[in-house]
């Protein structure tokens, strides 16, 4: 039997209907603060996240999937969102649109060769958001604040906001001085990674999974006594923004990111979960002030935020948050065979009209349908047989309080919504 690759996984029943649910929720949050949906593509020209993401970082270096197509291109599956909505953003010349800001939001499977294991898979799903132009502190409160509220609606209770600041180029040019200082004298007790990250880039010295630990690590320079003014008052603006907003966070130097681009405003919204282990964020993002410009675009400020999908769901399974709010408002009973085109009818009927229909497809008897009806969660109940079409009447059980109603078919739709079969929209 063929088997899935290693690292991905189907999605299928109970899962379908939670991840449709997270998707649909977003977007709604989306749509309130009108944030633009935008699709780039899955693979792109392998440059773009070479200069992109960073040649130092671990996703460059070790995890992605490159290719080479039919016409020898060099293209690459892409391990994350913002290098494609960057070339986007560049490519369709977003920049000189008069509506500025430009507010995005995407979702979609990312790719990364890792090892497989809890909240770490090669394909993975992440959401994502994505605002380009001249923005202020605000900006970045606002987009930190839509994993906040996306988690706070779906209920999740162990989860803190981390946030960090890199300060502009000039702090981070001063702060990359002080960790080269800092780490010469421990160079020969760094892993090889880090040795490399030293000559080109020490501060991914300090996202190192392998040697967070070593006791020399924890007096390591911290980015926030390195910030210069504009910076300090950049962060600063941002907390006050989020408290202004009534959301928590905690200022943890530590939070540098994995990705190259960051300047200013970095965070990371973190489960405390021990299944979990080394993959509790469940989203990162901050701003990135130079990475339109350093992929050919004009000098274009940018903030944004990641999250993942399958650690969220880990934590929502942890959590025991009941998402499938799987209803049927109406199950249609043909009560004989020769009544299936009205049974049809009906249906389609009541599917154009906003309501969520069940029937029978494999002609059950009148037990099989209700063993079937037991098996989902219906609401009412719509009984067609002959003597209803002769009286061009429907007849309707309440499957809850078992009430009957005898409707005359051009009355049903009004006698529903009377009823608000069909409120569950309105959850989302
Ligand atoms: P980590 O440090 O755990 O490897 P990261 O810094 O590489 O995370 P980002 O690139 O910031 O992660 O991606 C944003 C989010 O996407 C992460 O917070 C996580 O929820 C999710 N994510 C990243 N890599 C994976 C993966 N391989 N499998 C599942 N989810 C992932
Ligand atoms: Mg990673």
């Amino acid at each position: 039997m063929i088997q899935k690759p290693k690292g991905t996984y189907d999605v299928t029943g109970k899962l379908g209907l939670e991840v449709r649910y997270l998707e649909k929720l977003f977007a709604s949050i989306m749509e309130k603060y009108n944030y633009k949906y935008i699709r780039t593509p899955v693979f792109e020209a392998s440059t773009l996240f070479h200069r992109g993401v960073g040649e130092t970082s671990d996703i460059v270096k070790k995890e992605t999937y490159d290719f080479k197509d039919k016409g020898n291109r060099d293209l690459t599956l892409r391990p994350e969102g913002t290098a494609g909505v960057v070339r986007s953003f560049i490519e369709n010349k977003m920049y000189a649109d008069s509506n500025q800001p430009i507010k995005t939001w995407y979702m979609g499977s990312m790719y990364r060769y890792e090892r497989p294991q809890a909240g770490r898979y090669r394909e993975f799903y992440q959401i994502g958001v994505e605002v380009f132009g001249d923005t202020d502190a605000y900006t970045d409160a606002e987009v930190i604040s839509i994993p906040v509220n996306f988690y706070k609606m779906l209920g999740l209770k162990n989860v803190k906001v981390m946030i960090n600041s890199l300060g502009d180029q000039e702090s981070k040019e001063k702060y990359r001085q002080a960790l080269l200082d800092y780490f010469k004298p421990y160079l020969d007790e760094l892993c090889d990674d880090c040795k490399e990250r030293y000559q080109k880039n020490p501060l991914r010295i300090l996202d190192c999974k392998v040697d967070k630990d070593k006791e020399f690590f924890k007096n390591a320079p911290k980015t926030i006594d390195y910030l210069n003014e504009p910076s300090k008052n950049h962060l600063n603006d941002v907390l006050k923004y989020l408290k202004a907003m009534d959301i928590e966070y905690v200022v943890n130097p530590n939070i540098v990111r994995g990705l190259d681009y960051y300047t200013q405003t970095v965070f990371e919204v973190e489960a405390f979960m021990p299944s979990l282990g080394n993959q509790n964020v469940l989203c990162g993002g901050g701003r990135y002030d130079n990475l339109v410009k350093n992929l050919g675009g004009p000098d274009t400020k940018g903030v944004g935020f990641a999250l993942g999908m399958e650690r969220l769901l880990e934590v929502i399974h942890n959590e025991n948050i009941e998402l499938d709010k799987e209803e049927v408002d109406i199950y249609v009973v043909p009560m004989d065979i020769s009544c299936k085109d009205k049974v049809a009818s009906l249906v389609q009927y009541l599917r154009l009209n906003g309501f969520v229909v069940e029937t029978d497809y494999i002609n059950r008897n009148l037990k099989g349908n209700f063993k079937q009806i037991d098996r989902l969660n219906v609401k009412y109940i719509a009984f067609v047989g002959e003597e209803e079409i002769s009286k061009n009447i429907i007849k309707i059980k309440n499957n809850h309080t078992k009430e009957e109603y005898q409707i005359k078919f051009e009355k049903l739709i009004d006698f529903l919504d009377d009823l608000e079969v069909d409120d569950h929209e309105e959850n989302i």
